[in-house]
């Protein structure tokens, strides 16, 4: 009987442990503010869960379906970027409880905190596309999608032995992550199929189910005439519903037209994936009704829990969902939650909405997109950055894995702001 009053015990404290900040997700939002917060807390009161054993710098999958990295190389073991100082919880968290604060682990235990911070990103759904994984699966050498850690494998390969013929490249109807890495895996391929010298044999279609080709007007417009230029078809209001890979058909749904459909034939076909809120955050009392997570866009904090905060893809801040956004977001974050763990109320200044997204359109070639909440340009350099720039290229190959890797995950990159503000004030003088 004692033996079995001190079983319960046990498992009772084993399964009930208790942090002062718990952190869902580890990814490039969560361990920006880990790294953070692990040079304030001790590692007995700061908890990272996330059950993924190795971080992925998932910006750089547009280059390695261009063949300018490996998917190798953008990689790296998580124990190696989960802050020492800092306890990791292997698990997925499979329930949040606001209420209660508490989090639910798959086994069941339960994890409760002070504070949390959700930085669980967002799911990539190629289940949603009738036909797409069995096409990815069996017909690799026509249909390719660099939005996944298996498929991106791929995709070099087959944009580099692609012969001509149709090629189609996607855009869905759900909010994805980098916004404009769909068109510049095509600009790319573009640039690949010249190459190779089939370019002439090729025709190529830009599919997307929005209804410009970018959503901030300064970089559209610099993209249509890119567009144009490379005489690439655009094609907008499509949705990717199905995909037949037998008879090489990619079926889109006419978005202007629910229910109407458009079949396209195709010799390469590259899905960006739909995406959606993960289940266990979409029905929990944290979400909106589209199951992102409901924060205050100024400060990230939770609208209804005050000891809540959200980073990242898995919030629904109105701006592309970027490394880059979670860059200029973290300290501020951080420096709220601080405030009231410390019950102070110092000034914090209010999160903007930026976000950048380098438009890679070639080989050397890129628009360095950088724009606020409104939709309105934000850039750091004092030069015009919708023009295509071989400098832009290389902050986008060379500079900014580096950033992430050895300054965003570690907590010591808190956006372009203060450059943005120094060449503006040397401009000013
Ligand atoms: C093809 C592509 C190109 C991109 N290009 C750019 C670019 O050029 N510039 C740019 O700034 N951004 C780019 N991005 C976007 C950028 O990668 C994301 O916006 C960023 O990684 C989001 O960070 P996050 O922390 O919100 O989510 P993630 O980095 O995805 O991390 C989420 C973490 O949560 C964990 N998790 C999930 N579910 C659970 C659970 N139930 N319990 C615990 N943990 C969980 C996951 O394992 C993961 O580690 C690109 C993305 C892709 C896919």
């Amino acid at each position: 009987m004692n033996s079995v009053y001190h079983i319960f015990v046990r498992r009772l404290s084993t399964q009930q442990k208790h942090y002062k900040l718990v952190i869902i997700g580890a990814g490039c939002g969560g361990l920006a503010c880990a790294s953070k917060f692990a040079k304030k807390l001790s590692k007995d009161q700061i908890a990272i869960i996330d059950k993924n054993d190795t971080h992925v710098y998932q910006p750089g999958w547009t280059l390695a379906g261009a063949g300018l990295k490996t998917p190798d190389e953008l990689e790296k073991p998580q124990s190696q970027c989960i802050p020492t100082n800092t306890t990791w919880i292997q698990s997925n968290a499979n329930q949040i409880e606001p209420e209660k604060n508490f989090v639910q682990l798959e086994n069941g235990s339960k994890i409760s905190y002070d504070y949390l911070i959700v930085a669980s990103g967002i799911q990539t759904r190629l289940d949603k596309i009738k036909g797409a994984i069995e096409a990815l699966d069996n017909h690799p050498q026509h249909v390719v999608s660099m939005y996944s850690r298996k498929y991106v494998r791929n995709v070099y390969n087959t944009l580099n032995h692609f012969r001509g013929g149709q090629a189609i490249f996607t855009f869905p109807s759900t909010p994805i992550k980098c916004p404009g890495a769909p068109q510049k895996i095509m600009y790319l391929a573009d640039d690949i199929f010249r190459r190779n010298n089939v370019r002439d044999k090729t025709t190529i279609s830009y599919n997307t189910a929005l209804p410009v080709i970018f959503g901030v007007k300064k970089y559209a417009a610099a993209l249509m005439e890119i567009v144009k230029a490379k005489n690439i078809q655009l094609n907008t209001r499509l949705n990717l519903v199905e995909v037949c890979a037998d008879k090489k058909e990619a079926i889109f749904e006419n978005l202007d037209q629910p229910g109407t459909m458009k079949t396209f034939k195709y010799d390469l076909l590259h899905i960006a994936a739909p995406m959606t809120p993960y289940e266990f955050l979409a029905k929990s009392s944290l979400a909106d009704a589209n199951g992102f997570v409901d924060v205050i866009k100024e400060t990230l904090q939770h609208k209804k829990f005050s000891n809540v905060f959200a980073i990242g893809d898995c919030t629904n801040l109105p701006t592309s969902k970027t490394a880059a956004a979670i860059a200029a977001s973290n300290s501020i974050l951080v420096r709220n939650l601080t405030n009231i763990m410390e019950g102070k109320s110092d000034a914090v200044p209010k999160y903007d909405g930026y976000t950048s997204c380098p438009l890679v359109t070639g080989f050397n070639k890129c628009i360095l997109a950088e724009f606020d909440f409104d939709g309105q340009p934000l850039e750091t350099l004092p030069i015009n950055q919708a023009k295509e720039r071989f400098l832009s290229y290389i902050m986008k190959k060379d500079m900014m894995p580096n950033l992430y890797w050895n300054m965003l995950i570690r907590g010591t990159w808190n956006g372009p702001a203060v450059f943005r503000k120094l060449f503006h004030l040397g401009m000013s003088k």
